[in-house]
Order: structure tokens, then C-alpha cells, then sequence
């Protein structure tokens, strides 16, 4: 559309919306945010999550038509974006800590969807999510930390996860050699911007050695750090030329911890709780499927089939979920998309979002169908309402059997 560069962290990617920022805070005393995205109100209000280093930016890019002008343009007209822990927008991934995805399911998500409850009541919530915040809200939905949740678009990952075997071999040695050897707890896509002989400028340029494929450092160091491609993460011919110049203000540092979790997860073949002996998390499963069938959400699970960061994941956990709850899944390939691209590439409005609405359109008529059988409930649209909905429980729709835990 346009080369020239976006400011970081713009808004400007959303036209005729008004726009609100939301912070709260999670039970373990970080400071998250929701930002709202709002033409009207709407009985089907939609939240998106980023992945791993990304943020709402990826949601909102001013250089191609972005997912919430698509939602927003398309009767979807109250569209959220949760910046949670694993944020670029958020100092946590550039900071030293041991966070697993076991805190994000417990205290992230569940932190997020009370707050949105605050402001839209009982009306439906639909969640797209992509990445780590697939797997991570999955791992709320799944294992009961909450409910309500009137259907789930999961894009590359989700219960089951799987990578390739460089991306076992980084996952297996990647942690230790960096906390322990380089002495670095995060890695930055910046890294390359780092004063010569520096760790951080070592590490890019041995990393630059094994990347010929384009001249953007960044972008090499992205593909280090998840994945196996050249680039790893998309396309290069799906992305917007300016996209692929500012890729390091979609993609950003990330601790290495979380690679733990997701070894761990690798060699499970599916969602595991890091630590089982964790006192902070016991309400939640050991292994995250076990409670699937109790669960009734309907999910679309996308995954592009140049996927090199997750391949074949999301095609397995549609099989494993279709064997204990047939029928309330769905699987679509995207046909020359890779990880992240279904989102931040160039035509994804043409190829990959007009999947989600289809998904999303047909949730919306299935809830208003007059004793449908599904198990939705059509809330009263209210307007926004902070202090009557404030001491609601989180949804009334009987939506999960979860493993019953209280959660707001
Ligand atoms: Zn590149």
C-alpha cells in the first residue's frame, strides 16, 4: 500500500473506530492491557491475542488491510487486542524471568477476559489467536481456568504442539548455551544494532552466516530464534517490503525460558504443565487435554502449509479433538502461507481472513437460531456498563463444563 515506515506501536492502521486502552492487572502483579476497537456495539465481540514477541501491532498494520479493519468492516464492530506477558509492547520478554505458559493460562487470559466482561457484559466473545497465544489461551480454555467462550480461531499451534528437528535440536541446547554460555537471558531480533563485538552483535552475525536469503538482519535473527527456514517465519514473497524492513517492530526479544515449556510440550506431543509440582498452578491439568471433552467451544484451526516454526500441529490437534468431541472443529490449510504470515502478509484479507469471518458469521447465526442445539446463549446486548457488570461472574453461558473452578 504505502513504503513508507509506520511509527511503532501506531494506531493508525484503524480508521473510523474509537479507540480505548484498558490496563488491569493479573494475580501475579503484572500490568497487561486491552485495547478496544470500537464502531458500535455489537451482540458478537471479538478478542485477538498475538503470539510469542509480537503485540496487537500484528492486528493493526497501517500497510495492508489489517484483521480489525476487516472484523470492524464486516458487522464485527467491538474488536479487542490483548497485549499479555509474551507483548513487544510490554517490557516482560526483554526482562530476566522464569515464566512458563502455565502462568499466562492461569493468570493472563483468564485476567483479560474478566476485565473485557467489565465493559461488554454477557454478550458472545470470540477469540482469535495466533502462535503461543493459541497455545496459551487454549491451555485456559482446556484446563478450566475459563469459560464463556463462544468459539475459538486458532492460527499454527495449539494442544499439540510440533516442530521441525533444527527446531528440536535449538529447543534442546538454545536455553542453556544462552543463559549459561553467551550470558544472555533474552535474544533481540535487534540484536544486530548492538555496538560491534558486543554479545548481542556477535550472536547476529554468526547467526547473519547461515541467512543469505535477504539482507535484513532482523529478520535472520527472527528465523533464529523460532522455526527452520529460511525465513522461517513467512513467506518473504507474502509480506509487504515495508513489512519485511520493520519486521523487528512486530517481532521482539523473548526470553528463553518459555523454550523450556515448549521442549517440554514437543516431547509430551502435547500441552503440558511445566511444573506438575507447582503448588501456585494445581487447579490446572498436568496435560491439558484431558478434560477436552468437557469442553464445548467450536474451534477453527488454521495453519498455512509452508508452516516451519509449528508443521502439522494444528492438523493434529483437530484429529485429537474430532476423536473426543466430533464435529466441533474445523481444519483449513492456507495454501502458500507459512506462521505468521495468515496475518501479517500483504493479501491475508484476500486469502486467509475471509476464512475467519465465514467461521465466525456461521457462529454468530448458529447462536441466533431459535432452540438451537447448541448449548449458546444469546445475551441481552447491553450497552457498556464498567460498574453494573463489574461483580458479574465472567459469562453466564453455559458454553464449558469445565472442571468447575470460579473464576472472576
Ligand atoms: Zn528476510
Amino acid at each position: 500500500m504505502e513504503d513508507r515506515v509506520p511509527a511503532r506501536y501506531t494506531l493508525e492502521g484503524v480508521t473510523g473506530a474509537e479507540v480505548s486502552v484498558h490496563p488491569f492487572a493479573t494475580d501475579d502483579g503484572l500490568g497487561l492491557n486491552l485495547t478496544r476497537f470500537r464502531r458500535a456495539d455489537c451482540d458478537d465481540v471479538v478478542l485477538l491475542l498475538h503470539g510469542l514477541t509480537a503485540s496487537i501491532d500484528m492486528f493493526i498494520m497501517p500497510e495492508h488491510r489489517n484483521l480489525v479493519t476487516v472484523l470492524l468492516d464486516n458487522g464485527f464492530t467491538d474488536v479487542w487486542a490483548l497485549d499479555f506477558r509474551m507483548s513487544s509492547r510490554l517490557p516482560y520478554d526483554a526482562e530476566t524471568h522464569r515464566y512458563t505458559l502455565d502462568d499466562i493460562a492461569a493468570w493472563d487470559h483468564p485476567a483479560a477476559l474478566r476485565e473485557l466482561r467489565r465493559h461488554v457484559g454477557n454478550r458472545r466473545v470470540h477469540v482469535i489467536a495466533h502462535c503461543l497465544g493459541s497455545v496459551s489461551f487454549s491451555m485456559s480454555l482446556f484446563g478450566g481456568a475459563l469459560d464463556g467462550v463462544a468459539s475459538l480461531v486458532s492460527n499454527s499451534v495449539s494442544l499439540t504442539p510440533r516442530v521441525p528437528t533444527w527446531s528440536r535440536c535449538k529447543l534442546a541446547a538454545g536455553p542453556g548455551l544462552s543463559e549459561y554460555l553467551i550470558g544472555l537471558s533474552y535474544l533481540d531480533s535487534r540484536f544486530g544494532a548492538a555496538p560491534p563485538l558486543t554479545r548481542g552483535w556477535m550472536v547476529s552475525r554468526m547467526v547473519s552466516l547461515f541467512h543469505r536469503e535477504c539482507d535484513v538482519r532482523d529478520c535472520h535473527m527472527i528465523s533464529f530464534m523460532w522455526g527452520s527456514g529460511h525465513p522461517a517465519l513467512y513467506e518473504h514473497e507474502n509480506l509487504a517490503p515495508v513489512t519485511h524492513q520493520r519486521i523487528a517492530d512486530l517481532l521482539g526479544p523473548t526470553g528463553v525460558h518459555y523454550f523450556r515449556h515448549i521442549r517440554k510440550m514437543v516431547a509430551a506431543g502435547q500441552a503440558v504443565k511445566y511444573d506438575p509440582a507447582d503448588p501456585r498452578h494445581a487447579a490446572l491439568p498436568d496435560a491439558y487435554l484431558t478434560r477436552a471433552g468437557g469442553v464445548a467451544t467450536p474451534i477453527l484451526f488454521l495453519s498455512g502449509d509452508a508452516n516451519r516454526v509449528f508443521p502439522g500441529a494444528n492438523a493434529s490437534c483437530h484429529e485429537a479433538l474430532e476423536r473426543v468431541r466430533p464435529g466441533l472443529q474445523e481444519f483449513a490449510s492456507l495454501p502458500g502461507y507459512g506462521h505468521i504470515d495468515p496475518f501479517i502478509g500483504e493479501n491475508a484479507h484476500v486469502d486467509v481472513f475471509p476464512k475467519i469471518l465465514d467461521f465466525l458469521q456461521r457462529q454468530t447465526s448458529r447462536a441466533s437460531e431459535p432452540m438451537s442445539a447448541a448449548p449458546l446463549v444469546t445475551p441481552p446486548t447491553k450497552e457498556d456498563s464498567r460498574a453494573s457488570a463489574a461483580s458479574e461472574p465472567m459469562s453466564a453461558a453455559p458454553l464449558v463444563t469445565p472442571p468447575t473452578k470460579e473464576d472472576s
